[in-house]
């Protein structure tokens, strides 16, 4: 039995006053030992006071991004080891708006998972498909080169340290869910690619969460399906009242 994670991704949202009030609102309305694992992505500036106010909570801090190296001449970047020294426990990894808008591609995926495993972070793998991708029936090859490049030469063990998230980017920011089934089929596909790659057993433990506009309403439809194990949120887990909803589908 795959145990559910809901992470919520802020983006490019909330100053550090509004992280605190976030989490004064949000912890009283998730159980102590709730039934799956919660994550919380803020802005870099933000990790350090997250880590602090979930601290005592079953509440996981994560990074949106990092870079590779472990430290050197990379004006602006962020390493592996400040996330963790910040408090983080996870970092997202090739996230859509990363590769669309900061020409991030499967290679730099590849090498920021083995630093975030190598720092002892939990790399959350985001791929998926374009609309015009899915309109031209390449949803399974674009999974399979994500998922064969961004995790390339990991050994099984390390693969089972991971979380993958299948985000249709036609389905985040836009109000567009894919329907359970679409998502399910998907998460079937990159279970399928897991048993080849590394093993059946990995594939039978491998966690896989959805991402694309998932809300209070249509999150338990989602869960009902078998092949979906989490959901990364964007918009709606800025709001403490409906990722807390989210949180206890
Ligand atoms: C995301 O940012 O990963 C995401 C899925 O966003 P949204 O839920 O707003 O579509």
């Amino acid at each position: 039995m795959r145990r559910p994670v809901i992470a919520g991704n802020w983006k490019m949202y909330k100053t550090q006053e509004e992280t605190r009030a976030f989490f004064e609102a949000f912890k009283p309305l998730v159980p102590a030992t709730p039934e799956c694992d919660i994550v919380v992505a803020p802005p870099f500036i933000s990790l350090a006071i997250a880590s602090a106010a979930a601290h005592g909570s079953p509440i996981m801090i994560a990074a949106q991004n990092a870079h590779w190296e472990r430290e050197g001449a990379f004006t602006g970047e962020i390493s592996m080891r400040m996330i963790t020294d910040a408090g983080g426990k996870a970092v997202l990894i090739g996230h859509s708006e990363r590769r669309q808008y900061f020409g991030e591609t499967d290679e730099s995926v590849n090498r920021k998972v083995k630093a975030a495993l190598e720092a002892k972070l939990t790399p959350i793998v985001c791929v998926g498909e374009s609309l015009a991708q899915r309109e031209s029936h390449l949803t399974h090859s674009i999974l399979k080169r994500q998922f064969e490049g961004g995790l390339d030469a990991l050994t099984e063990h390390e693969f089972s340290r991971i979380l993958l998230a299948y985000e249709p980017v036609w389905a985040i920011g836009t109000g567009k869910t894919a329907t359970p089934e679409m998502a399910a089929d998907a998460h079937r596909y990159l279970r399928e690619l897991a048993a080849t790659v590394f093993s059946p057993s990995q594939a039978a433990g491998i966690r896989i969460l959805y991402g694309g506009s998932v809300k209070p309403d249509n999150i338990k439809g989602l869960m009902a399906q078998a092949e979906i194990d989490g959901a990364l949120v964007g918009g709606a887990s800025l709001d403490a009242k409906s990722f807390a909803a989210i949180v206890n589908f």
